[in-house]
């Protein structure tokens, strides 16, 4: 709080010495007493040193001339009250800058793009499209407002317009965002899909595969079409592919290949079609266990075999069985099904996600990160940073707070 009651105090202390050169300049070529800021300004300026924000919006508000000097004042403070939350008061200063019939395009064109800034800070989602959409068409806030348009699309979860925005950016320079908009179009097909309108939700596949290539959750979701529409049997390709090139969406995989092979009649490959998974490589293997033992579905002997394999290997693991099962105990199923359980109940109650960008945590997997807004950015945390806290004897604290 202090802290930005000293960025305040810089900025007025800059914009007095700003005034007071520019008026000696002034003073010594062509005095003009008309230039002198209003009493309203130098009030608020005074209400700002004494820590009274309303009392200093009141008065900039209430300053009848607004010039080159005062306006950039304005816009600092405006910014500064943005940041440190206070967005009434932000929104107040930059509305009372646009009606200021004095106001000149530069700044008007700031300040329709400080407003929208306000609005997005305040979730005020359908006014800043509206400003945002004034400045996309040309300008200097152009590319910004574009980008800005992206986020408020995203949030209202408008994916068709979302693909339109990026397009237009691609047109204007910016480097195109094939991912961004493969993950739109996924977020379209699961919308017709869960309204049963599957032939949509095939032609939006369709244009996520096109956008981007080798893309896992166009795969799941062709493979959720697939059980939809009685074809299993396509979904098993799919999943294994996705299995074996991204074992951190083991999670993901997991249960729709256990859900594809029962549609298919085959639940009884399940334990062959891991074990040859699992063969592929080690980082796989304990993906495929994690996922099993999380999910609790070792009721099949196949994942309880990986479940098996997982614990005797994983460090963390074998460091917690000795530190808490009598020495000598044998890993039986019984001791396997409760130390999996221990396992799970442990996972379930940690965050078990953190976005590679932000280090935002949560419980569940998201394709976008809530906290930066990257896509495809959370990883599952590993086994050992999972299961440290159980290894400690205490509970872990996540970075951030958990979803
Ligand atoms: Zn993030």
């Amino acid at each position: 709080m202090r802290a930005s009651w000293v960025e305040g105090a810089l900025i007025l202390t800059g914009a007095i010495v700003g005034w007071y050169a520019t008026r000696r300049w002034r003073i010594g070529t062509t005095p003009t007493p008309s230039r002198l800021p209003s009493s309203d300004y130098l009030q608020g300026l005074n209400y700002l040193v004494n820590e009274q924000p309303d009392r200093a919006v009141e008065a900039f508000l209430r300053a009848v001339a607004v010039d080159r000097d005062t306006v950039e004042t304005q816009f600092a403070l405006g910014a500064l009250f943005r940041r440190r939350g206070e967005t009434d008061r932000a929104i107040r200063m930059h509305q009372n800058l646009m009606t200021r019939t004095e106001l000149d395009p530069v700044h008007r064109e700031q300040a329709t793009y400080a407003l929208a800034q306000d609005y997005l800070r305040a979730g005020l989602y359908d006014r800043a499209e509206k400003l945002l959409l004034s400045l996309s068409e040309a300008g200097t806030y152009r590319i910004s407002a574009l980008r800005d348009l992206c986020r408020v699309y995203e949030v209202e979860h408008d994916w068709e317009k979302a693909i339109e925005v990026h397009r237009v950016l691609a047109k204007v320079g910016n480097p195109a965002q094939p991912l961004a908009i493969a993950h739109y179009w996924c977020e379209l097909a699961a919308m017709a899909m869960a309204d049963a309108d599957y032939p949509t939700a095939r032609r939006h596949l369709a244009a996520a595969r096109a956008e981007q290539r080798r893309f896992p959750r166009g795969a799941l979701l062709r493979a959720d079409l697939a059980v939809a529409l009685g074809e299993p049997e396509l979904a098993l390709p799919l999943l294994k592919r996705v299995g074996l090139h991204h074992p951190a969406l083991a999670g993901e995989v997991l249960p729709r290949l256990v859900k594809a092979l029962k549609a298919a009649g085959r639940e009884a490959e399940l334990a062959a079609t891991l074990k040859e998974m699992a063969g592929e490589g080690r980082e796989v293997a304990d993906a495929l266990a994690y996922a099993a033992i999380v999910a609790d579905t070792l009721a099949s002997p196949g994942l309880l075999d990986l479940a098996r394999d997982y614990v005797r290997r994983e460090p963390t693991v074998t460091e917690l069985v000795q530190a808490l099962l009598p020495a000598g105990t044998q890993m039986d199923d019984e001791v396997l099904g409760r130390l999996c359980k221990a396992l799970r109940r442990q996972a379930l109650r940690s965050p078990r996600f953190q976005c590679v960008e932000c280090g935002f945590s949560s419980t569940g997997h998201f394709w976008q990160c809530p906290g930066c807004k990257s896509w495809d950015s959370l990883r599952p945390l590993s086994p050992t940073e999972l299961l440290a806290p159980l290894a400690n004897g205490r509970p872990r604290s996540p970075r951030t707070p958990a979803a």
